[in-house]
């Protein structure tokens, strides 16, 4: 997002007032509004407090003396409110001694005036600390674009590789310590370098979107799916053990088989490598070998097709998929 600074428009602003006296609102009133600035007005602290409930003003001009609730109390209570300790806070007050000046200070305020104060300086100040809160607001939003574009994959929106290990990472660490399964999911178009030769790179981009936009339906919120590179996807899924992984592997080989991409007239598939965790796997390095070597046998035997690949005594044992669903029976009910 570029920062990109408008002149200064004093409509675009909300700024409250918080005075226990009718007229020092009323003057503050004609003042901001004789300018052009939006106001809202509390009596009290604890009509400010009711009021912020539904308005998010950009800017607070607070008096320090009120009968109930005072204005340093009004001040802590928004510091420890993360919805509103981003407001400025403006004293506005007949305490003129420098230890009051300082408590505001240090309880949040950004500034502090004295009353009787002069028209001109108080829109000076208030204008200058609008300024610094939209610069603020502006390069926080630029740090969340930042963060968001260092986590995705620019085609797909999807997770990038880095943020899928990251994920990854943190499962595994979940099984090893609590046991709770997961399986990965690696998934591979065939192809699909032809589809680029034959129908052009912006095609083969649509496919890979396509895709994505397929398998997103198809998971749960919980389900971690992001692009491994190239045409190679990952899916990690919590709390899901080698039948799981498996049954929605094959779902996803027969969904995409039966997926209408336009322009491509043939149907585009995919082969899969699926691995779930195992008390046995000591780096989550391993368990991504295995869906990669799942995968790689799922290339060999044609493709279109999903393997699971599991820790055999001497070398990995693979399951096609579709037999897997089929027949792994469900653990028999005890006896008696
Ligand atoms: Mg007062």
């Amino acid at each position: 997002m570029p920062m990109n600074f408008q002149p200064f428009d004093p409509s675009h602003f909300l700024i409250m007032v918080v005075d226990d006296t009718t007229p020092n609102l009323k003057v503050m009133g004609s003042i901001l509004e004789g300018v052009g600035y939006q106001t809202t007005f509390a009596m009290s602290g604890q009509q400010a407090l009711e009021r912020l409930a539904t308005v998010t003003p950009d800017l607070i001009l607070l008096d320090w003396m009120m009968p109930d609730i005072n204005g340093i109390e009004v001040c802590e209570m928004l510091q420890a409110n993360p919805k509103h300790q981003q407001i400025p806070v403006i004293f506005l007050t007949a305490r003129q001694d420098r230890e009051s000046c300082v408590q505001a200070f240090e309880t949040g305020a950004v500034d502090y005036i004295t009353k009787p104060f002069h028209r001109l300086e108080l829109l000076a100040r208030v204008r200058t600390h609008l300024r610094l809160k939209d610069i603020s607001d502006r390069l926080q939003a630029s740090l969340h674009a930042v963060e968001h574009l260092a986590r995705t994959d620019a085609l797909t929106g999807i997770l990038n590789r880095r943020s899928l290990f990251e994920f990854a990472e943190h499962q595994f660490k979940r099984a090893q310590r609590y046991g709770h399964p997961f399986a990965v999911i690696i998934f591979d178009i065939d192809h699909f370098k032809a589809v680029n030769d034959d129908y052009g790179h912006l095609a083969g981009d649509r496919v890979l979107k396509t895709v994505t936009t397929m398998v997103q339906s198809q998971i749960r919120t919980m389900d971690c799916f992001g692009r491994y590179g190239g045409e190679e996807f990952v899916l990690v899924l919590p709390d899901s053990d080698h039948r799981a992984g498996s049954i929605l592997s094959d779902r996803l080989r027969k969904d995409l088989a039966n997926l209408p991409i336009h322009p491509i007239e043939r149907p585009i598939t995919a082969s899969f490598g699926v691995a779930a965790y195992e008390p046995q796997d000591d780096h989550i390095d391993t368990l991504f070998n295995r869906a990669d070597q799942a995968l790689y046998h799922a290339k060999q035997s044609g493709r279109n097709c999903s393997f699971l690949c599991r820790l055999g005594t001497r070398s990995p044992q693979f399951d096609n998929c579709r037999e897997i669903t089929l027949h792994i029976p469900e653990p028999a009910e005890p006896n008696g």
